[in-house]
């Protein structure tokens, strides 16, 4: 029988997520895993006798958010006085189209001008931050690209641009850019932070702790700050000492880590399913990761030791390391298994690279149930475990992290999540699903975001997705 009763579970899972939102605001990493497999008796079984998952005690990604305007009050004395007096004013009282039309029409020889050229980039700087205030980042960058472009001396404004530019993984935030910034604003902590990151994504860990020492030497004394940086940097520097014993192998999109004496067959075999996935569910979602990924394969028996993954993950995505890790090492693997778990977590590491920073707060049932349709490792005994009395959880309540939710019920997180997304793909398309994934990378909450994409709030997706597997569960 089915029940759709969820009052009596609704008010502890609402405190434990008002914990989660602290948590995912303050403590950016979650850790995705590839749940237990398939067969819903050993998915119960394996989660009822598993440990709760491990809290991460991470800390707050210092998030780079202090745009900063510069003061314009003393407009330059030139013939054109008014006019850039107006475009002022007209950006303090927040008429971004008129200031924009205006300044973008400004006379040529203002921007040539040397003592008026500085004056016209902090209005294009400030304009920027108007920008951003109404539109989000993608509306402001190329604000900051013009001011910058008209004065590449200033530290806020290139601060602003590279801000800009990581908010939205624009590839213009290379080495050199990022390089610079550091001698023009030498005692801050983000272009560190943003290098640190260049290189880690480029698995130069030596460099990326290097440079996660400077930003912590910079960051001030904020102890959540400093914490985080301390525990990242610590991370970092273990997992580049842990890496020296492992023989490295490239594809042009994979970075495969192993253990060389051992693992010939099971490094080929790898690459091998990776590049078919690469293919197949890059083009199914549209997205192809934007650098190689890096993929680590444990021993079993250190795997849980060395990731920090509860007993019964069978892989993870690491999104501070950005590397998939899973246990394959050193015994002959089951091809199948292997498969489905590095299919599931490049689908992880596909999200994290299309939504780039707004993926610390994407929804985790929306995040796993992708994981299963797009890695086609489907589960259909939703329909069967309703006929067993089963209460469902709301969606909103699987929003965030899903480590602290009994074992049980996390089992249940994912039948369900498969079941959400596959009605939501089925009865909207994979292009609508896209644009709902491009309004939670501009940072929309869910609600809103189904609101503008699907014409249908929250509610009416949950209840629609409901009713439809109820009839699915008469049926069966
Ligand atoms: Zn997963």
């Amino acid at each position: 029988m089915y029940r759709r009763n969820i009052g009596h579970i609704l008010y502890p899972i609402a405190c434990l997520l008002g914990l989660f939102i602290v948590y995912q605001a303050w403590f950016k990493p979650t850790y995705l895993l590839t749940p237990p497999p398939s067969q819903p008796e050993t998915v119960v079984e394996r989660a009822k006798e598993a440990p709760p998952e491990p809290q991460y005690t991470g800390p707050a990604e210092p998030e780079p958010k202090q745009t900063r305007l510069i003061d314009p009050t003393v407009v330059p004395d030139t013939t054109h006085h008014e006019l850039l007096e107006t475009i002022r004013d007209e950006i303090e009282k927040g008429n971004v189209k008129t200031a924009e039309v205006k300044l973008t029409d400004l006379p040529p020889s203002l921007s040539s001008d040397e003592k008026t050229r500085p004056y016209v980039a902090v209005l294009w700087n400030n304009l920027g931050i108007q920008l951003e205030k109404a539109g989000g980042t993608s509306a402001s960058v190329y604000a900051f690209k013009k001011a910058s472009s008209l004065d590449s001396k200033s530290p806020t404004i290139h601060l602003n641009l590279a801000h800009a530019y990581w908010e939205l993984r624009d590839p213009a935030m290379t080495q050199s850019f990022l390089e610079k910034l550091v001698t023009l604003a030498p005692n801050e902590a983000f272009p560190h932070l943003a290098l640190a990151e260049l290189f880690q994504e480029r698995d130069r860990l030596g460099e990326a702790a290097r440079h996660l020492d400077l930003a912590t030497a910079r960051a001030g004394k904020d102890p959540a700050v400093q914490s985080y940086l301390k525990t990242v940097t610590a991370k970092v520097r273990r997992t580049e000492k842990s890496d020296a014993r492992l023989t490295s192998r490239d594809s042009t999109h994979f970075t495969v880590k192993f253990d060389g004496e051992t693992d010939q067959a099971t490094w080929v075999a790898v690459l091998e399913i990776l590049e078919e996935a690469y293919r197949e569910i890059g083009q199914r979602f549209g997205h192809f990761p934007s650098k190689p990924i890096v993929v680590v394969l444990h021993a079993n028996a250190t795997f849980q030791s060395e990731t920090g993954s509860p007993a019964w993950a069978d892989g993870l995505f690491d999104p501070v390391l950005g590397r998939i890790q899973v246990p394959a090492q050193g015994t002959l693997v089951d091809r199948a298994w292997l498969r489905r778990v590095l299919r599931h977590e490049f689908v992880h590491a596909l999200l994290h690279d299309q939504q780039g920073p707004a993926s610390s707060t994407f929804p985790t049932w929306l995040n796993e149930g992708l994981a299963m349709e797009l890695s086609e490792d489907r589960w259909s005994d939703l329909d069967r475990m309703m006929k067993q009395d089963y209460t469902l959880l709301p969606l909103p309540a699987l929003e965030g992290a899903w480590g602290e939710l009994p074992a049980d019920t996390a089992a249940l997180a994912y039948l369900e999540a498969n079941s959400a997304v596959r009605y939501l793909v089925d009865r909207f398309g994979m292009h609508q699903v896209h644009g709902l994934l491009s309004h939670l990378k501009a940072r929309q909450a869910l609600s809103a975001a189904m609101q503008s994409q699907l014409s249908l709030s929250y509610e009416q997706f949950q209840s629609r997705w409901l009713d439809q597997l109820q009839v699915q569960v008469k049926k069966s």
